[in-house]
């Protein structure tokens, strides 16, 4: 189970995929406004994704219906575009997988429609944050337990917890790799486990939830809520390691 160490050329291909995900999300940003409807935005997601010479890689994955995750207030993640459509004071995940060329790219937000509360705000801050936190620290030789404890910490330092059971993980030729990356420490040492190298490639995706870990899955079979039955956030991005740190390859 060797986690792939990509060359120069090859993370450059997966720049290209991950570029046309961050658009993708930027423009989901802009348009993400009180009366836009799911199916909607997920129909101009595609179009954008297509008009790159991309394909919408969640489309068809594990037989999900869409090109992108919309995941509103309780649902965490991997919610289903419907027709409903959103209200202000709605925080709403967007979550954008492409194909490019045979390599993969994908990245997510969530975004506050109108005027949300404080709380939301902190919600949403500490899904943001801890990506970005995560990002920061990650260096050539730390191992990926580590990085998990330490995203855990940084997340319940904040009076949040993180999702358990769904996790960041590997990228490349295809979506989902080896190895997956928890946000938290599930068991054994942070010292144990492989360790992030040079040339890794990998999804670090924060999932929070405000004060139970655990899930269900709603009867669409899709949307993942937490047992607490309280709003979730999510950001991720793909990353790159290079000269022993790591680079945003999802963004503008
Ligand atoms: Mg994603
Ligand atoms: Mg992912």
């Amino acid at each position: 189970m060797a986690i792939p160490l990509r060359k120069p050329r090859d993370i450059e291909a997966l720049r290209k995929a991950n570029r046309i995900v961050a658009e993708t999300l930027q423009l989901l940003r802009e348009r993400a406004v009180e009366g836009a409807s799911l199916r909607e935005l997920d129909s101009m997601a595609e179009a954008y994704i297509r008009s790159k010479g991309g394909r919408p890689s969640f489309k068809g994955l594990y037989n999900f219906p869409s090109s992108v995750c919309t995941s509103v207030n309780e649902v965490i993640i991997h919610g289903v575009p419907s027709e409903y459509t959103l209200k202000n004071g709605d925080i709403v995940g967007f979550d954008v997988g492409v194909e490019l060329d045979g390599w993969f790219g994908d990245s997510a937000i969530t975004v506050g429609v109108g005027e949300i509360s404080k709380a939301d705000r902190e919600l949403i801050a500490c899904a943001e944050d801890t990506l970005y936190y995560a990002i920061s620290i990650i260096k050539d030789g730390m191992r990926f337990k580590e990085l998990s404890y330490k995203i855990e910490q940084f997340i319940r330092a904040r009076g949040f917890v993180p999702l358990a059971n769904y996790c960041g993980h590997g990228i490349g030729r295809k979506p989902h790799e080896e190895p997956e990356i928890l946000n938290y420490l599930e068991a054994g040492s942070p010292k144990s486990g492989p360790k992030i190298k040079n040339g890794m490639v990998f999804c670090i995706e924060p999932m929070i939830c405000r004060s139970d870990m655990n899930s269900d899955v709603l009867g669409d079979k899709w949307s993942v809520v937490s047992k607490d039955g309280q709003k979730g956030s999510h950001y991720e991005h793909t990353v790159a390691v290079i000269n022993g740190k790591a680079e945003i390859l999802s963004q503008l």
